[in-house]
């Protein structure tokens, strides 16, 4: 049991213990069948009420602390080169890791074949929503309307603006100092709100997690076993290997304190199945924990929430691969390349929010022709793929984030080994 210098539980101890506890509960009330009072007053009352209400308290703080801290971010970089050269290595990063991800998850699939000799369903049905075009997501980075960027929480075009304004603000002498002043202020003003949260993110995980698994009926899972479980390990299997290898190999980090420090996020991502939402607990880590300067940390993280989703990735070369061979297609070489492509430009237009990756699959699945109804095969275990997945969506920004750090000599290697804020 881990406890802080006064002896009392280390708030991730307590994260921990909220989400091992929800599951329980969750399950204990699917057993016991969630109708009459239990589903009004417990699952629908307390869990939903409970959860929803601190889902919304970090949605809350992330359009400000984005804003705020990218302002500061773009400031300290002093020179409008650096800025280039670190968005370049993170997109580049960024592009890399996730055509890993659906690399690996398609030798996978094809190895396992998980959808080989799948009973399909005659009435199979999904209503698939058109994805963005690519056209469509490079003009929308471009807000007119900053304010209204802000309100719809429209992250891509919210770091355009504050990048601009964090470039004039260096430029402008005095009064940008001035104002910069007020913003470093604001910043931390800000991540004190985080902290305040983070002290009662253990009973909102555990509300969470108890209502997900509550609802969830592991029947709909057993004839989607083999796919599950595939997708689990590759998402486990990248998560371990690749950031890893990238942690060790171009920053010189070492894993094991990485994973450790990271189990806030990752509980969270895995708690609320959303990028967005834990992105506040994220920068925080990334920050504080992992020693990444707020000038790359303020930058990546953000930017990873919205595009890099390596998790999302994987289930969707999976899925490709499922739904291919339960359909009896046969996909050509060709094909994976398309796939390894189109899924990774999918996860830039897939948002952080849950269960966006199985309609941005639709665009994988157009694109080398397999049927879009397929979807609904692997609709049964989406919401507990879409909860691990997202803990690998953030664990691999986190880890972009240190490596760009790293070469740009942004990483506090004190930090990273201090163990006292390892809780
Ligand atoms: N829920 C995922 C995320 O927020 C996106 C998805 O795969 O649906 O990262």
């Amino acid at each position: 049991m881990q406890t802080d210098r006064s002896g009392r539980l280390s708030l991730t101890f307590k994260i921990v213990l909220g989400m091992g506890a929800g599951l329980v509960f969750g399950l204990l009330l699917n057993w016991i069948g969630v109708a009459g009072w239990i589903a009004d007053y417990l699952v629908d009352g307390l869990l939903h009420v409970g959860g929803s209400i601190f889902l919304a308290s970090l949605k809350l703080l992330v359009v400000p602390l984005v804003f705020v801290s990218l302002v500061c971010g773009t400031a300290a970089l002093d020179d409008v080169a650096k800025l280039g050269r670190v968005g370049v290595k993170t997109l580049g990063l960024y592009l890399t890791t996730t055509a890993i991800a659906v690399s690996l998850a398609l030798i996978a699939a094809t190895i396992v074949q998980p959808g080989a000799g799948f009973e399909l369903d005659s009435d199979t049905t999904f209503e698939a929503q058109n994805a963005p075009s690519l056209t469509e997501v490079f003009i929308d980075l471009f807000p007119t309307n900053p304010v209204q960027a802000m309100a719809d929480g429209n992250m891509l075009q919210i770091i355009v603006f504050a990048g601009l304004f964090g470039i004039a603000l260096t430029l402008s002498g005095e009064p940008g100092k001035r104002v910069l002043a007020f913003f470093s202020d604001l910043n931390a003003v800000i991540m004190r709100l985080v902290m305040f949260l983070m002290e009662v993110a253990p009973y909102g995980v555990f509300c969470l997690i108890a209502k997900v698994f509550a609802l969830q009926g592991f029947a709909a899972m057993l004839p989607l076993l083999r796919y599950f479980f595939l997708v689990l390990g590759v998402l486990i299997l990248h998560a371990l290997i690749t950031y890893s290898s990238l942690l060790r190999g171009l920053a010189g980090v070492n894993p094991i304190a990485f994973f450790r420090k990271m189990r806030d996020p990752i509980a969270l991502g895995f708690s609320t199945a959303s990028s967005n939402a834990t992105l506040p607990v994220t920068l925080e880590t990334v920050e504080h924990k992992l020693g990444v300067n707020n000038s790359v940390a303020s930058f990546t993280i953000p930017l990873g929430a919205t595009i890099n989703m390596d998790g999302t990735a994987i289930m969707q070369g999976v899925a490709t691969g499922f739904i291919a061979q339960a359909y009896g297609i046969h996909l050509m070489p060709i094909d994976y390349l398309m796939v390894v492509v189109t899924a990774t430009l999918a996860s830039i237009g897939t948002a952080g929010v849950p269960g966006v990756g199985l309609i941005m699959l639709a665009m994988v699945l157009r694109q080398v022709n397999l049927p879009v109804e397929g979807i609904a095969l692997v609709l049964g275990v989406d919401r507990l793929l879409d909860m691990v997945r997202t803990a690998v969506n953030v664990t691999g920004d986190a880890s972009v984030s240190c490596v760009v750090a790293a070469s740009e000599g942004q990483l506090s290697r004190e930090t990273l080994s201090g163990k006292a804020d390892e809780a």
